[in-house]
This record gives C-alpha cells, sequence and structure tokens, in this order.
C-alpha cells in the first residue's frame, strides 16, 4: 500500500525526522491561508500523488505571496500529472501540501528497501540526492553507500556515521544526519514498510538536515496491524479493478495489453503472461485467482476483467491440483453465462479430473476454446485477438 508525501511527513515526524511544517489544501484559497498561517517568505506548493517525479512534470512550485501560492495551487489542482511513474495516462491532482520553504544548500538521498541477500532491511544513501536513483545506480553504483540493519529497526551509531559521512554532510551536521537515519530505520520497522524513500534529504543553509520528500510503501501482509495506516488509504490513487479484486482476495495488476488472464498460482500467471508476450500477444493483467478459487470468485474475476475496455479476449489458464478440473470448469460455465462473454475466450486445464472438465466445457454449448497446453491456448487466444 501506498501513501501521499504528507501523510508519510506525518508519519514519521511521530519518531522525530525533521520535515518542514506544512497543510494540505484542497484548494487555492485553502493553499493562500496556509502560505500566511505558515509565516515563511517562500512556501512550496506540491502535488499530492502517488508517484515521484513531480517537480519536473510542474508539481512542484515556489511561491513568495499568498497570491502566488493561490496562483500555483489552481494550477496545479485539476491537471493531470504525467511523470516517469504515473504512466502515460497521468494522475489527476486532487490534493495539495502547501509547506514552509527551505533554503537547500545540498540534496541527498536516503532510501530503505529489504535486501534479500541479508535477508532484512537495508539503508541506502548517496550524495546524488534529488535525481532518479535509478539512473545513479545504473551508471555510478559506487555512489550509493549501504547498510544493513536488523529487524529490530536499530541501525548503529557507527553505521549511520559512516552513511552521514560517506554522502558528504558537513562535519558539523553529520550527529543530525545520524539521528534523522536512525530515526528512518525504526519508523520502517516498527511501520513495516516496504520501502521508504527520502529524495531529497537536504542540509540547508541554516544548518538543518531535513527530509524534504517523503515515499512509503507498506507490506500488505502486515496492514492488519496498523489500522492508522489503513486509514490513510487514497482509493482515488488506485485502479479500479485493483480495488474490485482486492474485495475478493484476488491478486490483481492491471497492464496496458488486449488479453485478460484468469490464473491460479503466481508463478503460473507469471509463465502466462510470458508465454502470451512468446507468441506474439499482450496481456491486460496479472491476475491470481489463488488455490481455492470458487465459482463467485471466477465470476467475480470475469467481471473484473471484462470491465477493462482494452480487454479483446481472455485466456483461462489454470492447474487443478488442490482444485479439480470439473469444478473450475463449472466455475467458468457459470461465469460465463452470468456475465454474457462478448469476446473470445480460451480455456486450458491440466490437473485432476481433467478429462470430466473439458467435456464439461465442450457439452456447455458455450463458444469456449478448448486447448491442450500453454502453448497452444496462447497461440489460440493471440490469434483470436488479432
Ligand atoms: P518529486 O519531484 O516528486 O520527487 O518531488 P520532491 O518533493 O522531491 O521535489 C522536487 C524538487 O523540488 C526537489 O528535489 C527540490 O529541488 C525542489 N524543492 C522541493 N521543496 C523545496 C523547497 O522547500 N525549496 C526549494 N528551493 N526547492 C524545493
Ligand atoms: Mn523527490
Amino acid at each position: 500500500m501506498n501513501i501521499h508525501e504528507f501523510q508519510a511527513k506525518e508519519l514519521l515526524r511521530r519518531f522525530g525526522v525533521a520535515t518542514p511544517d506544512g497543510r494540505e489544501c484542497t484548494s487555492a484559497d485553502q493553499a493562500a491561508e496556509a502560505y500566511t498561517a505558515l509565516g515563511s517568505k517562500v512556501a512550496v506548493v506540491k502535488a499530492q500523488i502517488h508517484a515521484g517525479g513531480r517537480g519536473k512534470a510542474g508539481g512542484v512550485k515556489l511561491a513568495k505571496s499568498a497570491d502566488e501560492a493561490r496562483a500555483a495551487a489552481a494550477e496545479i489542482l485539476g491537471k493531470t500529472l504525467v511523470t516517469h511513474q504515473t504512466g502515460p495516462g497521468g494522475q489527476l491532482v486532487r490534493r495539495l501540501w502547501v509547506e514552509q520553504g527551505s533554503q537547500i544548500a545540498s540534496e541527498y538521498y536516503v532510501g530503505i528497501v529489504v535486501d534479500r541477500t541479508t535477508n532484512g532491511p537495508v539503508m541506502m544513501a548517496s550524495s546524488e540526492g534529488g535525481m532518479d536513483i535509478e539512473e545513479v545506480a545504473a551508471h555510478t553504483p559506487e555512489k550509493i553507500l549501504k547498510a544493513p540493519f536488523g529487524s529490530d529497526g536499530l541501525l548503529a551509531d557507527d553505521a549511520a556515521k559512516r552513511l552521514a559521512e560517506g554522502i558528504g554532510l558537513p562535519a558539523e551536521l553529520v550527529p543530525q544526519g545520524v539521528a534523522l537515519m536512525q530515526q528512518l530505520a525504526k519508523a520502517f520497522c516498527e511501520l513495516d514498510c516496504s520501502l521508504m524513500e527520502i529524495n531529497p534529504l537536504v542540509h540547508t543553509d541554516d544548518g538543518k538536515v531535513i527530509a524534504l520528500d517523503a515515499k512509503i510503501n507498506f507490506d500488505d501482509n502486515a496492514l492488519y496491524r496498523h489500522p492508522d495506516v489503513v486509514a490513510l488509504r487514497d482509493l482515488h490513487e488506485e485502479d479500479a479493478k485493483e480495488i474490485e479484486a482486492s474485495k475478493y482476495d484476488l491478486s490483481y495488476i492491471a497492464l496496458d495489453g488486449n488479453i485478460g488472464c484468469m490464473v491460479n498460482g503466481a508463478g503460473l500467471a507469471m509463465a502466462t503472461m510470458d508465454v502470451i508476450k512468446l507468441n506474439g500477444g499482450d496481456p491486460a493483467n496479472f491476475l491470481d485467482v489463488g488455490g481455492g478459487a470458487t465459482v463467485e470468485k471466477v465470476t467475480a474475476a470475469f467481471k473484473i476483467l471484462l470491465s477493462d475496455a482494452n480487454v479483446k479476449g481472455v485466456l483461462v489458464n489454470i492447474f487443478g491440483g488442490i482444485m479439480k478440473c470439473d469444478v473450475i470448469a463449472e466455475g467458468v460455465i457459470a461465469a460465463v453465462k452470468e456475465v454474457q462473454l462478448g469476446v473470445p475466450l480460451v480455456v486450458r486445464l491440466e490437473g485432476t479430473n481433467v478429462e470430466r472438465g473439458k467435456q464439461l466445457l465442450d457439452g456447455s454449448g458455450l463458444p469456449i476454446i478448448t486447448a491442450n497446453d500453454l502453448d497452444e491456448a496462447a497461440g489460440k487466444i493471440v490469434a483470436a485477438v488479432a
């Protein structure tokens, strides 16, 4: 789960992390009021969407008066920001964060991810702040310093000091950098985050080390422990089909292609997408209906697939292990009857009771194209949508 920058800053502040004071706004007048209330000469008007790269896309503007804040807000609110993280469709701006401007002396990067090689969190820090860290990682990986730490969230003093010094914080500001890094590490573990990014971390002309941007992703499997975090969810920022899928406990991720996929098991779903690609097609989604797919779940999955106007055909690829193929076939037939399928449907079943399953599909009188293996199935659906 993702949250907005201003929400991330509010959470981090609870752990002592220094961030600029600000106000959440949903109108241009509120932004003007916020400017006055904040009382700083320069304020920053920032679009709140679940994507980075807002600065370059015109979603971060400086304002030197209440009128400038109002004008900047009017320009950004209601705009569809297209950044390298939003996809070509962009993301509509509905909320703003207006904060006290900072006199930036230097920008740095600090991030925390879960590292599979150390089986724990690792803090990454770089002197190259304010830019795409992916670029830095690709071209100058030596500029990214790393410090693994335990799941207790305790980043040792010497490890934090090595990072703070290594990224080039002035010596007198290293203690502030160390404290901030340790606060981030603690927050990362206590909030069950899967990713935390401060880009940029800055030091200011008046000698303060502060988090100027904040991005947090949470581990969905641990959200039950954090109702206060769940309350921050902004459904406007999420794909409507993904929200619907989560109600039925389906793992669904929308993609750009035109072949809707219904598969059981994440590995099989990945393989199915690969084989569609190999056959020259493009999947419209990743969908794992899980091991215990019921008729109700299969029907919900079909409805979600078909609500995507880009879907020109559906491929069902199910391996009947715990589930039996005849039960799945019954589910598919019931679902197809209920949703009145208007596009070609290819079904490939394998596993327990597969013959009975195929008989049911063939005898259903429905225009279902059956296939015996994955390659044949992918070939048939790619041909059907061409
Ligand atoms: P992002 O583009 O979505 O990552 O948004 P950021 O919050 O990182 O802001 C983008 C850039 O705007 C930063 O890298 C800064 O250079 C600039 N910026 C943000 N806040 C301030 C501020 O208070 N003062 C100044 N001078 N620049 C700022
Ligand atoms: Mn940023």
